[in-house]
């Protein structure tokens, strides 16, 4: 018994040690060009060495309605819808982006921005989740134009037009463009994207917090049909306080917010 508890107790030392060092290994402020750290101190730079791993559920978008004209100038309102009927223009780039420093995964540098009023709520976001022991990080955040053509048609490549159009944007339909938008993720996922993240303990924190901070979860389950999206716990939108509080109370989407629903 005496020797069990000795043990125990190195053991705890050992632990606590560790953790110490770990907590204190990396100032977020300090970051080397290139270097992201997780909310926790933590280096996760290269947690996701592999492809990034998007598991979704298979739905059926149906018909698309009308599509709205392009949207081709930067807007402070922080409440501009994008989705498939509201595109933005090729030309749509804000010029006002700051990086973001709790990241996760190894996404390209040019995908780690945010525009400054998203970005600070985001930082604060993470670090009121730290506070509760949770780490949620940023998988990428703004994505160019460019980048969406990209993407969308590598998916094309790979699936076919029909199955790549149910699962991910057309270049101009990502409200990623806006520099508002952000993929998240959690160690308890293993930084994936999945839908059970909806019910991972920080993907449950994030639902019920993330308007305290101005954001909302944009494509909730069960409202696929008005987003014209599958189920998305991991994909954040900076709305602002205001509204994000509405939307989270009223357990609606940003389109019914705007009246966008037919
Ligand atoms: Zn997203």
């Amino acid at each position: 018994m005496h020797n069990t508890g000795c043990f125990t107790m190195v053991a705890v030392l050992v632990l606590i040690l560790l953790l110490g060092f770990a907590a204190g290994c990396s100032a977020p402020e300090a970051l080397p060009t290139g270097v992201c750290a997780g909310a926790l101190g933590t280096k996760v730079e290269k947690v996701m060495q592999k492809d990034p791993v998007i598991l979704r559920s298979d739905w059926d978008p149906g018909t698309p309605r009308e599509p709205a004209p392009e949207i081709a100038t930067v807007t402070d309102d922080w409440l501009i819808l994008v989705n498939k009927t509201h595109p933005l223009s090729k030309e749509y780039a804000p010029s006002d982006m700051v990086r973001i420093q709790y990241c996760v995964g190894d996404h390209a540098e040019s995908m780690r921005y945010m525009r400054p009023e998203a970005a600070e709520h985001f930082h604060q976001m993470a670090e009121a989740a730290v506070q509760i022991g949770y780490e949620i990080g940023i998988r990428t955040a703004y994505r160019s134009y460019a980048q969406q053509y990209n993407i969308f048609y590598s998916y094309v490549a790979r699936d076919g037009e029909e199955a790549a159009n149910k699962y991910s944007a057309r270049p101009g339909q990502s409200e990623h463009q806006t520099g508002l938008s952000a993929d998240v993720t959690s160690p308890s996922v293993n930084y994936e994207m999945t839908t059970d993240y909806g019910q991972a303990p920080e993907g449950i924190w994030l639902a019920e917090n993330a308007h305290r901070f101005g954001f909302i979860i944009r494509y909730p389950l069960g409202k696929e049909a008005i987003t014209g999206y599958q189920y998305e716990p991991w994909h954040v939108r900076y709305v602002g306080a205001e509204a994000a509080a509405e939307i989270y109370e009223r357990g609606i989407t940003l389109e019914e917010y705007l009246g966008e629903v037919e």
